[in-house]
């Protein structure tokens, strides 16, 4: 089993562990980046545009998945899994499960003759599912690394990947494999899942067609999303009238989510005001029953939002059912005014709530790592240490602390990096003033 040895390792690759790593490799630690997907980027890479400047999202992330892949203190590793760890006395040795892609990473140039030539198409979970790909083929048109990833499941073993590969790299009889990497310190950025769809019932979601999900509207919105243009999933039409459902899963005991998630209000505002300039004679309405725009310049994105004809209504939803057209029928307790009404929609997007990772469950036991009580990773000492977990050496950043947005997770990904910065120089001492006891 080979063994590298760093100064850091990174858990995730999205914009948090990316920022974390970058931070840490520019100061001249050695770093490893483990990401389990076949590329970097997270959900960042996912989304259209960013609140509140409205900058292209992957404008910003694609330079900074290069920087990592191409900086010389970060080695990357995708399409792994940390599988265990042991504590020394040095720091961590942690074990980590290479899948297998049944390409051979050091020979695939990313020139996709395999995927133009593979039959199988299979949906896309970069498109959320809305459009397709093959059975073998480069994550998507940005993934870092260009490598290709076969879906064995899906595949038929028809071997013409095999035979368009100008290089022999695909290779059907790959094995997963286990290295080991002995790091001094370890940042977990494992970011967040969205609540189920279908968790609340009686909205509708996973069973009415035109009921989706935030991130499906992010790639309806996305330069480089399936359609490139906003269509209800049902049957294929340009909605005229689209709501948001607002705390869809948050806010809410039944669900199991109390708290709030942060970012749902700016995220559903943005995607209203990319849907107004997409689609000029949509109407859009939001209904709230708070709405939350905490950081930097957001009550002015707010603001500009109802200035642009965004319809803001408060109260709760109370279900959503369907007429024979498919149309989504939202019915809504105004609280202000006390009273029921049921309004007719083409598409409905529920706001759903941020949740850890649901790979991140086992990797938190594997690390040692105590959860809050609402299972994001535990920073006991967050008004001192912010990134700190409860365990020495291991710091957090991002989305796998808290909802958190991608100004936030940068910021923590710094801190988290300094705070590893600092761990790192106090074991390199302890280390120091060791070997001149020994050889005194
Ligand atoms: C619909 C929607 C729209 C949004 N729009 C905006 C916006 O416009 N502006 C804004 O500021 N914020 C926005 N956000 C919030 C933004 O997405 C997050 O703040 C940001 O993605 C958090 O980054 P992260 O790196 O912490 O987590 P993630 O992006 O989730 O990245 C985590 C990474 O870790 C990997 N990983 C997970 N588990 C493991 C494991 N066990 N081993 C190895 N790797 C693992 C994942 O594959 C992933 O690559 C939006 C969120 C949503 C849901």
């Amino acid at each position: 089993m080979n063994t590298l040895q760093v100064d850091a390792l990174v858990v995730g690759g999205g914009i948090a562990g990316m920022q974390a790593a970058l931070d840490l490799g520019d100061q001249g630690f050695k770093v490893a980046l483990v990401e389990r997907e076949a590329s970097i980027g997270g959900k960042m890479i996912t989304l259209s545009k960013v609140f509140p400047t409205l900058d292209c999202c992957s404008c910003i992330t694609t330079p900074k998945m290069s920087a990592v892949a191409h900086h010389p203190n970060i080695t990357l590793f995708t399409y792994c899994e940390v599988k265990a760890l042991n504590e020394k006395s040095t720091g961590f040795d942690v074990s980590v499960l290479q899948k297998p892609r049944y390409v051979d990473e050091s020979k695939c140039t990313g020139c996709r003759l395999c995927e133009y030539d593979c039959p199988i198409t299979v949906p896309s979970s970069f498109d959320r599912d809305l459009g397709a790909y093959r059975a073998i083929r480069v994550p998507f048109s940005t993934a870092v690394p260009q490598t290709a990833v076969l879906d064995i499941e899906n595949c038929l073993l028809c071997g013409k990947c095999e035979k368009v590969c100008p290089v022999n790299a695909v290779d059907f009889m790959q094995m997963p494999q286990t290295f080991s990497i002995e790091a001094t310190s370890i940042i977990v950025a494992t970011g967040f899942e969205l609540t189920q769809l279908g968790a609340k019932k009686e909205y509708g979601g996973g069973k009415l067609a035109n009921v989706i999900d935030p991130l499906m509207m992010e790639r309806f919105l996305a330069p480089t999303g399936p359609y490139g243009r906003v269509l209800r999933p049902g049957d294929g039409m340009e909605p005229t009238t689209i709501a948001y459902v607002q705390c869809a899963g948050s806010r809410d005991k039944t669900q199991g989510v109390e708290y709030c998630s942060r970012v749902c209000c700016m995220y559903a505002i943005k995607q209203a005001m990319l849907i107004s300039g997409a689609l000029p004679m949509a109407e859009v309405t939001i209904y709230y029953m708070d709405i939350r725009t905490f950081g930097k310049g957001y009550e002015q994105f707010y603001q500009n939002a109802k200035a642009m004809g965004v319809e803001f209504i408060r109260g709760k939803v109370a279900s959503i059912r369907e007429d024979e057209k498919h149309n989504p029928i939202v019915k809504v307790e105004l609280t202000e005014e006390g009273k029921i009404i049921e309004r007719t929609h083409d598409l409905v997007v529920l706001s759903l709530g941020m949740i850890p990772a649901v790979a991140s469950t086992s990797l938190n036991a594997t690390l040692g790592l105590i959860p809050s009580s609402d299972g994001f990773i535990s920073a006991p000492a967050l008004n001192s240490s912010p990134c700190a977990t409860s365990r020495a050496g291991i710091f957090v950043t991002g989305v796998a602390s808290n909802p958190m947005d991608i100004v936030d997770s940068i910021i923590t990904a710094s801190a988290a990096a300094s705070e590893a910065s600092a761990y790192i120089h106090s074991k390199t001492e302890i280390r120091v003033q060791q070997h001149e006891v020994t050889y005194a």
